[in-house]
């Protein structure tokens, strides 16, 4: 595993990219990183080689240096302006997810669960609310707000490949609730 340095953490900010949208393809070839990329719905990933120029290690998932070239974040990012933003609720955690799916989220709930998404089976999908642009922003934007809340997770998917989760949150549920229908409304 690879943990996104200080530095990094501050880029994506800047460039309004939620950590979650990062996959950890440490050790993984180009075929499993964009299987396990396309199941998740990531865009970027980190943790394999460093580009020639500067050595970063953010790249888009065609593999183009986010930092070299920010404008590679803007063209993958029109891929997440249309699809939906769900609040999900774990009730034995009392943990809440937001996340962004192209698909319909009802389908989401069975993966996750099937998946053992943050090692939680019991997910809940409470909110959808399906966008036409900028769904990918506001996902963005009601993580920045439940920040503080944040609950990193791993979990192991499978053969080993470990999954970070960084879209839990552990706070009321109101307080979830609240920040989702504050952006989505
Ligand atoms: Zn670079």
């Amino acid at each position: 595993m690879t943990q996104l340095t200080k530095e990094q953490l501050a880029f994506l900010k800047a460039q309004k990219v939620s950590p979650s949208w990062l996959f950890d393809g440490s050790g993984l070839s180009k075929r499993s990183r964009d299987e396990s990329m396309d199941a998740l719905e990531k865009y970027f990933y980190y943790g394999g080689s460093p580009c020639a120029k500067s050595g970063h290690t953010l790249r888009s998932k065609a593999g183009h240096c986010i930092q070299c070239d920010t404008s590679k974040i803007a063209y993958q990012l029109r891929n997440s302006a249309t699809g939906y933003v769900y609040l999900a609720y774990s009730k034995s955690t009392q943990f809440s997810k937001v996340g962004f799916s192209k698909h319909h989220p009802q389908d989401r709930k069975d993966f996750l669960n099937k998946e053992a998404y943050g090692n939680i089976t019991d997910w809940d999908i409470k909110k959808i609310v399906a966008m036409t642009k900028d769904a990918g922003k506001k996902e963005f934007e009601i993580h920045s707000t439940l920040e503080k809340y944040q609950k990193a997770i791993t979990y192991e998917k499978t053969r080993g490949l470990i999954v970070e989760c960084r879209e839990i949150f552990a706070c009321d549920y109101q307080v979830a609730l609240e920040a989702f229908l504050k952006h989505t409304t």
